[in-house]
């Protein structure tokens, strides 16, 4: 039979091959003709052309781990922020010049169709972005690693700005089709959610618990490729997507009444409609507890009963999996596997503990009290009881555990109950991840050691084995390599290609430092890179700017411990020392203030930051004088397609949080990694990239750690600052005055008020140390070859916050799964 079957060959790697598939992907899958079809047709058609040449691999590395079964991880994430999959499978697959000739042929250019992507923004920042590196990363080490996360149907909300006020749209990036993903109906899941427990006596006379769910939903898995570049490897992203069940609608329906029909499946597809945006205050929102426990029951589901063979005993499920935690988003799924464990499988609490507590861990992504989870225990019971039940015995046993071995110190006893009392009885997520896993890793050296020495000090001390770090990165194929081509072409070019997959070879670019033929033309990139960035500011935000000038860039979500109102003063400061004749414009370095941020919608003075860093351009741009040398450009809506034209065109990375709230950034390495400079604090992976680039490739400034914690404790009193320092006071009684309000001085009292009376991250206290250091930039900016050598120099050494680093990191670490080479 199967002989008579003629074998399906993957289109032939070049550009005969290529125009022939594309005009049949168009034809038959489209249903069009070259003349006919629209911009989308024919993006829609290129994605296809070049997902037919990643099926086979997808199909094959499929087989393959079902074959060999060997031990491999899987990412539990709420959020993938992917950015735009056709450049990316493109460079995966070796494409690109064959694909850009292909389309000449056709009359077609690739440029244009790539832009015709909207990027699924399925994630709000660094930790959906994180996530979105390491399953890159997986791929490319060739790890057998499966994603598992919420295909929402609205990704974080398109930004735009009303006289200078975010207003929120909805992201419809499913409108026009998503060529990437493949949908597996037939490999549904159902999830329970309500309902109430039972007790029963088995068959074998044994006393169990049971839970039966009040209603449930259907999890419908979409695959998604996650090519490895340039190996034979295609690992899969499931998202799944919430439906009514059929039992549900059908039979109020067949009652007649169809508009309760509606209503109850749209109550159910809710679940995975939209994400939620991170404000670091996580509100008690039921509906984003369904969507957390919806993905995770879905994915312990979907691992246990698909992806490992028949009859796998789940003793030894350890053996085969980790399941890694993102964050306290998918910690509802420690409970679960208890449940099926003991409830389905019939195992002993003890022996279903253990298996547990071996098959998790955790990463902490956070360090600001108000951002870790906790879900009141009423919520809980009514939309999960048996979790609830479950989540309390795990609490008493390792209370025990505690009371044992500290003597009975209740203090203690109260302070590491996964339960809290006050201010309502709620469960901690992050004490459940703490206690249910294996492993709990910050994700940089200052983060991990604040975690044990302050978040879960308690919880360090009991289990100090338990506890690591690894300290995040970011996969070079996005941000060097598809990102920044023309330095891409230099570094390999200088020592060879190697390094997109071994990052640290990066180091044999040092002595090129002092080769001043070489950083003439690392010169040359830098500014071919900002003219591209001047072209897709006017054709998208209609925004001047002057690509002579210092590029300098403060992108990421607003917030106030990332202090975007430290840089908002820096400019006022500028503005008014040229205003005021203090500083003669002759005598400054030209440069352009690039910021990129959305606010929660529901976080008002993140909201009041944008208005003001929006008004404070404004007045800048529209002043004779201060505009030849100070601009001020805000794009709305940063996404990762954004930073991949603005991260290789800055000169100065500004990562300016205060000491001791980021847990690590991600944003500073992508900079450090295109040759930008960074202003920024002892913070996160600044520590760290500032160890490896050297002192003098970085400017550092403001409070340690240590000392902001001790001036905290001590009573911390903005306006001292204020008063003694005249620069701070003009400065700050320029935006108190209407200077930046059309006279009106009520519209940034809320601000400035905020900053004088409460202040919570210090920006008055780093203020002077902040502007000092911006001096000492504007020296050394001067020094037009000194700065290319330290921007090469930070190329040259940044190869360690690669995220296959991270992957190694952790595969030692945490995971000890080991690379499967696909067979081709
Ligand atoms: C990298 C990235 C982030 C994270 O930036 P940080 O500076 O680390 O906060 C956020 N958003 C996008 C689009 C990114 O690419």
């Amino acid at each position: 039979m199967t002989e008579s079957i003629p074998p399906i060959a993957t289109p032939t790697h070049d550009v005969d091959g290529f125009v022939r598939q594309y005009l049949r992907e168009l034809t038959y899958t489209q249903g069009t003709t070259l003349e006919r079809a629209s911009l989308n047709d024919k993006y829609l058609a290129l994605a296809r052309t070049v997902r037919s040449y990643l099926m086979a691999r997808w199909n094959r590395t499929m087989t393959q781990q079902y074959r060999k079964q060997s031990r491999s991880v899987a990412y539990l994430s709420a959020e993938y922020l992917l950015g735009r999959q056709l450049d990316n499978a493109l460079i995966a697959s070796d494409l690109e010049q064959i694909a850009a000739e292909g389309l000449e042929r056709l009359g077609l250019s690739l440029d244009e169709l790539r832009e015709a992507e909207v990027e699924p923004g399925l994630g709000n920042g660094g930790l959906g972005r994180l996530a979105a590196c390491f399953v890159d990363s997986l791929a490319t080490m060739d790890i057998p690693a499966i994603g598992y996360g919420i295909r929402y149907e609205y990704g974080i909300f398109r930004q735009t700005f009303v006289d200078g006020r975010q207003v929120e749209e909805p992201d419809n990036w499913l409108d026009n089709g998503s060529p990437w993903e493949i949908a597996r109906p037939e490999q549904e899941v159902a999830v329970g959610f309500g309902g109430h427990t039972e007790k029963y006596t088995d068959d074998d006379g044994v006393e169990r618990s049971r839970w039966v769910p009040g209603w449930s939903v259907l999890a419908v898995p979409y695959n998604y490729m996650v090519p490895g570049y340039l190996n034979g490897r295609v690992n899969t992203l499931r998202l799944w997507s919430a439906r009514a069940t059929h039992a549900f609608d059908l039979k109020i329906f067949n009652y007649g009444d169809y508009a309760e029909a509606v209503r109850a499946q749209t109550f159910a597809e809710n679940i995975s409609k939209v994400l939620y945006p991170e404000d670091s205050t996580p509100q008690g929102k039921e509906l984003r507890l369904q969507q957390q426990y919806f993905f995770v029951a879905a994915s312990l589901r979907d691992y246990i009963d698909r992806v490992l063979e028949e009859g796998f005993d789940l003793h030894r499920l350890p053996e085969r999996i980790t399941f890694q935690l993102n964050d306290t988003h998918p910690v509802i799924a420690v409970p679960e596997l208890m449940r099926i464990l003991v409830d389905e499988k019939g195992f002993g609490w003890d022996e279903a503990w253990e298996v547990t507590r071996q098959c998790f861990a955790y990463t902490c992504h956070t360090l600001l009290p108000e951002a870790l989870e906790v879900w009141p225990v009423e919520l809980v019971g009514r939309l999960l009881p048996r979790h609830l039940e479950i989540i309390y015995r795990i609490n008493e046993e390792f209370l025990g555990q505690v009371r044992e071995r500290s003597g009975g110190d209740e203090m203690l006893v109260r302070r590491m109950s996964i339960i809290a009392e006050h201010p309502e009885r709620a469960v901690r997520m992050a004490f459940l991840a703490t206690v249910g896993a294996a492993k709990v890793n910050g994700v940089a050296e200052l983060h991990s050691q604040l975690l044990r020495d302050k978040v879960l000090h308690d919880f360090a001390q009991l289990w100090p084995e338990k506890f690591t770090n690894v300290t995040n990165g970011v996969t070079p194929r996005r941000f060097v390599r598809l990102a920044n081509p023309g330095l891409s072409a230099l570094i390999t070019e200088a020592i060879g290609d190697g390094w997109v997959t071994d990052l640290e070879r990066l180091r044999e670019l040092e002595p090129l430092a002092d080769d001043a033929e070489f950083r003439r033309r690392f010169r040359e990139v830098k500014a071919a890179n900002k003219d591209r960035l001047v072209r897709l500011l006017a054709a998208r935000d209609g925004i001047e700017i002057d690509p002579s000038t210092m590029l300098d860039v403060m992108v990421k979500r607003l917030h106030e411990y990332k202090r975007q109102m430290l840089k908002v003063l820096h400019v006022v400061t500028l503005y008014d020392r040229i205003r005021s004749g203090e500083l003669d414009p002759a005598q400054v370095v030209p440069r352009t203030v690039v910021f990129g941020a959305k606010a929660a919608p529901g976080y008002k003075m993140a909201k009041e930051i944008i208005a003001l860093i929006n008004h404070v351009g404004a007045v800048v741009n529209a002043d004779p004088v201060v505009s030849q040398v100070l601009r001020v450009a805000f794009p709305a809506n940063y996404n990762v397609t954004v930073a991949e034209t603005l991260v290789p065109a800055a000169d100065l990375s500004e990562q300016i949080s205060l000491a001791g709230k980021e847990a690590s950034g991600t944003g500073n390495m992508k900079f450090a990694l295109n040759g930008a400079l960074t202003i920024g604090t002892d913070d996160g992976a600044n520590v760290e990239i500032r160890q490896l680039v050297g002192d003098e490739h970085f400017f550092l400034f403001g409070l340690t750690e240590p000392e902001a914690s001790a001036i905290q404790e001590a009573g911390y009193r903005p306006a001292a600052y204020y008063e003694q320092n005249p620069g701070l006071r003009r400065a700050l009684d320029l935006v108190a005055s209407g200077e930046f309000s059309g006279g009106d001085r009520s519209v940034f009292e809320p601000i400035v008020s905020n900053l004088l009376y409460e202040d919570r991250f210090m920006v008055l206290a780093d203020y002077q140390s902040y502007v000092e250091a911006q001096d000492r930039v504007e020296g050394a900016y001067r020094d037009e070859d000194a700065w290319s050598r330290s921007a090469v120099l930070n190329v040259a050494r940044s190869g360690f916050f690669s995220s296959d680093r991270s992957m190694r990191d952790y595969l030692e670490r945490i995971w000890h799964a080991e690379a499967v080479p696909v067979e081709l």
